[in-house]
């Protein structure tokens, strides 16, 4: 399983395909990803291969300079097309991608069902995009650093929105997480390989860190908040060659 995400300048696709590719080796059995642009949030996503992702996609040129995407190793509800990610809102507004297990995904899920939210999907994931839409209030940081709170388990997590088109959210708890990036974007990934062709300084993203990616900027911060300094590692050589 792995997770991607771009935003940039350029086209996020090349970026997104390229480091799940290098992601490959970690397993999967879905694919997909969300194109963000003003007009609207766009996600494709297969059960299958990454090939099948790209054969998907391959209809319409794709200029979107912010996305993300995802492999997914099904834990909850059976590899297929609706229970892949990215897993998306019920306005289509919010896109997330995640790697992991939520623990309490059932109680968050009931409640949310109570207070009428629509859920489509067998994931324990696809909660996490209600509950930081029921938060939401034009910010998507503090939803997300809302919802966050209420999240137990393991996550490695990215979210886009249609009101923050140059923006990423990223948040990790137990599952890997690399941020890097260059002139153009910013950009992260699950593993360094899948960013060294971008970025030979890589920035890893610790435990109970969130960080928010734009176009020629990152910050890192706690879930409460404080900003923490961000420091680069150096990879002296290719590993991914
Ligand atoms: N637990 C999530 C699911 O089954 C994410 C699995 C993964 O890490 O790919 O959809």
């Amino acid at each position: 399983c792995g997770i991607t995400a771009f935003t940039g300048q350029t086209s996020a696709l090349p970026f997104l395909l390229q480091g799940l590719e290098k992601l490959e080796y970690r397993g999967y059995d879905s694919a997909g990803v969300t194109l963000v642009d003003s007009q609207g949030l766009n996600t494709y996503k297969v059960k299958g291969r990454l090939s099948d992702l790209k054969e998907e996609l391959k209809h319409q040129e794709h200029h979107q300079s912010t996305g993300i995407g995802h492999t997914r190793w099904a834990t909850h509800g059976i590899p297929s097309q609706l229970n892949s990610h990215p897993h998306t809102n019920r306005s289509n507004t919010i896109s997330i991608v995640h790697n992991g297990i939520i623990e309490n995904h059932q109680a968050i899920r009931n409640y949310l069902k109570e207070v009428g939210y629509p859920f489509v999907s067998q994931t324990d994931s696809e909660c996490i995009v209600h509950l930081i839409d029921y938060y939401y209030e034009g910010d998507l940081l503090e939803a997300t650093r809302h919802a966050l709170k209420y999240l137990q388990g393991s996550f490695a997590l990215c979210v886009v929105s249609l009101d923050h088109p140059d923006q990423v959210i990223v948040a990790k708890k137990e599952s890997p997480m690399i941020l890097g990036q260059n002139d153009q974007a910013s950009f992260c990934a699950s593993d360094i390989p899948a960013i060294l062709e971008y970025t030979k300084d890589v920035i890893v993203l610790g435990d109970d860190q969130l960080a928010v990616l734009k176009p020629g900027s990152i910050e890192i911060m706690d879930f409460d908040g404080t900003l923490v300094e961000l420091k680069k590692q150096h990879v002296p050589y290719d590993i991914a060659a």
